[in-house]
């Protein structure tokens, strides 16, 4: 791949970015191969991927240029990088002497504009500050992903992420209002902050969610909302069985309401959440109104009234849903605390998100659920929650865990992880779902990519030929690397 060695390599970019700015150290350019898709092998220090020739921390979008050229011209693979909490192997340095761009260093607040209601920043800003920042001036971004503690604003567009309370602010692309990315040959290209427009399709859609396979992403600029959280309302219910719960999400958002969380657990998933109240075989239906006060009286009420045409649901006593949601985010402490609960009980929980329209989700959901627990062995726990809801349908959000038994670190990914993957994208794909609602394509599900695109396949593959043509950017990320 890269036409000049691991060495010059190094050279080059200490000549770019200074000595500091280099990282050649084994452990770090060890970590840096991998993401949580290999959250086994990063537990047991396994690495199974080519190690990157160096990770290099960027302080300016011409930095980003200089560098991104300097690969281009030497046919280096690049993996874009800024909080480091992805789980499809976005991050994995699939081929040899990558270079690994973090762009955590660039981690402004560039403008807060109140008065327009948008805010700009860096790519490395984190959410969570961002967003706290926000919230002592009476504002929010809207966006609440349960990696809130870890990801960064750079990462959360390049991956289409969305938050817990998507269901009234959306996801990241219906909060995006401009950007700035650099591209491979080193043009940096700004889209300008406007409110809408019809001059030709929206190029911002072709930034977002690029999983640094086009680009390396810069600036950002999103919307800001009032911060009003003394008007949340949390209704929540117990209930026998998901195809009534997925009716119950159904009705309320034809109906046309817009609560901020509109959320389904099925009884293995509620199980692990709600033990203290629950009983065992129930599933949890929870709703939250947001917003004016006015909004989230009628918001309550008229999700009350269309829940009440159900005599089969119990109503649950808000307080106790309260807690629930303080505790759901997951930072560095709870990372710490999984990897060593894994070291020590060789048991591992994994999560895959897909969605579906209304007619066939609880299908996809059943018949994905009944096959892994058939065909994989050392299941310990099978279930998922439905977290984002639509006009259209909605997704799920397979939640599972197994017990690596004879089972070396390196295998572990074919035993377990891929098989399940593989049933619920084939049933996914066979009743017409997305195998992605949120994570990305990253490598792990990049090898569905055709099921998943079908004829519009070619859209993207262009889209990669001419932004990339000498295919330097996070290569196996999107498209598979062709063997
Ligand atoms: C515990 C946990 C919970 C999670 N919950 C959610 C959730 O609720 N919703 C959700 O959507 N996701 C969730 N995720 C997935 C992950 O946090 C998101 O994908 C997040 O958007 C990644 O942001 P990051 O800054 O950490 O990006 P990284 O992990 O650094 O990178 C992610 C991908 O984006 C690319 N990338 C990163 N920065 C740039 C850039 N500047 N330019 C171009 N490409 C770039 C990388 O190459 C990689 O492919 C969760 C992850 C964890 C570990």
């Amino acid at each position: 791949m890269a036409i000049i060695s691991r060495d010059k390599i190094v050279e080059g970019l200490v000549n770019i970015l200074g000595k500091d700015n280099v990282i050649t150290d084994e452990k770090v350019l060890k970590e840096s191969s991998i993401d949580r898709y290999r959250k086994y092998e990063q537990v047991m220090e396994v690495y199974t991927q080519p190690i990157p020739a160096a990770v290099v921390y960027v302080h300016s979008t011409e930095e980003v240029s200089e560098v991104l050229k300097f690969a281009n011209d030497n046919q280096i693979n690049v993996v874009p990088r800024t909080g480091h909490s992805a789980i499809e192997g976005g991050l994995e340095t699939a081929l040899e002497d990558s270079i690994v761009i973090d762009g955590s260093t660039m981690n402004k607040v560039l403008k807060v504009d109140k008065y327009n209601m948008q805010v700009t920043c860096q790519c490395g800003v984190p959410l969570q500050s961002l967003d706290d920042m926000l919230r002592e001036q009476g504002y929010t971004t809207g966006h609440s992903p349960q990696s809130k503690p870890l990801a960064q604003m750079g990462g959360l567009v390049a991956t289409r992420s969305i938050g817990q309370f998507s269901t009234l602010y959306g996801g990241i692309e219906d909060m995006i209002i401009g950007l700035e990315a650099v591209f491979p040959n080193g043009k940096i290209c700004r889209i300008k902050n406007v409110p809408r427009r019809a001059a030709g399709p929206d190029i911002r859609h072709i930034i977002c969610g690029n999983e640094g396979a086009l680009c390396f992403i810069t600036e950002v600029t999103v919307k800001m909302f009032k911060y009003m959280p003394e008007n949340n309302r949390l209704i929540g219910y117990k209930l026998d069985d998901m195809k009534l719960g997925f009716d119950c999400l159904r009705e309320v958002m034809v109906a046309g309401y817009k609560p901020s969380i509109a959320r389904l657990y099925d009884a293995a998933d509620a199980g692990m959440h709600f033990s203290s109240w629950l009983e065992d075989g129930k599933c949890v239906l929870i709703w939250m109104a947001e917003g004016p006060a006015g909004i989230t009286e009628a918001t309550e009420k008229g999700i009350k009234e269309l829940m009440s045409a159900h005599p089969e649901l119990e109503p649950v006593d808000p307080k106790i849903l309260e807690n629930w949601f303080a505790g759901l985010n997951w930072g560095p402490e709870q990372i710490a605390q999984e990897a060593e609960e894994i070291k020590a009980t060789k048991n591992i929980g994994i999560t895959t998100e897909v969605s579906g329209s209304w007619d066939c989700i609880y299908e996809i959901y059943k018949t994905a659920c009944d096959r892994i627990l058939e065909e994989v062995p050392d299941m310990t726990l099978m279930g998922g929650h439905s977290s984002h809801s639509y006009m259209t349908g909605t997704n799920m959000y397979f939640v599972y865990y197994y017990n690596v038994v004879d089972c070396p670190p390196e295998e572990e990914i074919n035993k377990y992880h891929d098989r399940i993957n593989q049933i619920i994208c084939e049933q996914v794909i066979k009743y017409g779902g997305s195998i992605v609602h949120h994570h990305g394509l990253g490598k792990a599900r990049a090898k569905y990519v055709h099921e998943e695109y079908g004829s519009s396949f070619y859209m993207l593959d262009t889209l990669k030929k001419a932004f990339d043509p000498n295919g330097i950017m996070n290569m196996g990320t999107l498209i598979p690397l062709r063997k």
